[in-house]
């Protein structure tokens, strides 16, 4: 099974995603692809960094299960290979979750939203990101939950990290249960 986390930046996917992966040993998380170049203090394998020539090979040669630009920098999720009986999750933007949706309409869509806009713009100020991406990034967001909610995404609020990682426990049970996993 395919499990796509979404939601605007800042919103603390990266944190709900990690505790996910310490519950669940079945779940693979998926590595992307990406053009952006790496924040100060990001690990080295938070994303497979290329320039965009490279990875616009890769997609010539159909390597990605799906790819989408962002603010500007491609990002994209190779095709996936989890080992066995281990069901994939990918933590991407939107545009991404539609072609996975597309692709495979069996995949578990989750949309996470923050308990505010001002909790949001705190986030992403600790992240260090330049002022004119953090706007950017809030403008986008209004966005991406309009087109979440077109997708019939679950929507997770992260408002207690605790109670959400709960949450997308249940959900993924609940999904595995449905598709007899
Ligand atoms: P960031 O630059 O903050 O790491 O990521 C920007 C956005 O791109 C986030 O919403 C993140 O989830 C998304 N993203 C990361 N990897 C992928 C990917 O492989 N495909 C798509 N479509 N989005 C991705």
């Amino acid at each position: 099974m395919l499990v796509v986390v979404s939601g605007p930046g800042g919103v603390g996917k990266g944190t709900l995603v990690e505790r996910l992966l310490q519950l669940d040993p079945r779940l693979w998380l998926s590595r992307s692809w990406t053009t952006r170049p790496r924040r100060p203090g990001e690990p080295d394998d938070a994303y497979v960094f290329v320039d965009r020539e490279h990875f616009l090979r890769e997609v010539a040669r159909d390597g990605f299960l799906e790819w989408a630009e962002f603010l500007g920098n491609l990002y994209g999720t190779p095709v996936p290979s989890p080992p066995p009986g281990c069901d994939t999750l990918l933590e991407i933007e939107v545009q991404g979750a539609r072609q996975v949706h597309e692709r495979d309409p069996t995949a578990l869509l989750i949309f996470v939203v923050p308990p505010s806009p001002e909790e949001q713009r705190r986030r992403l100020e600790g992240r260090g990101d330049p002022e004119h991406l953090i706007a950017q990034r809030l403008a986008k967001a209004a966005e991406e939950a309009a087109a979440a909610g077109e997708l019939g995404a679950a929507v997770v609020v992260n408002d207690d990290l605790d109670r959400a990682v709960e949450e997308m426990v249940s959900l993924l049970a609940a999904a595995r249960a449905e598709r007899g996993h």
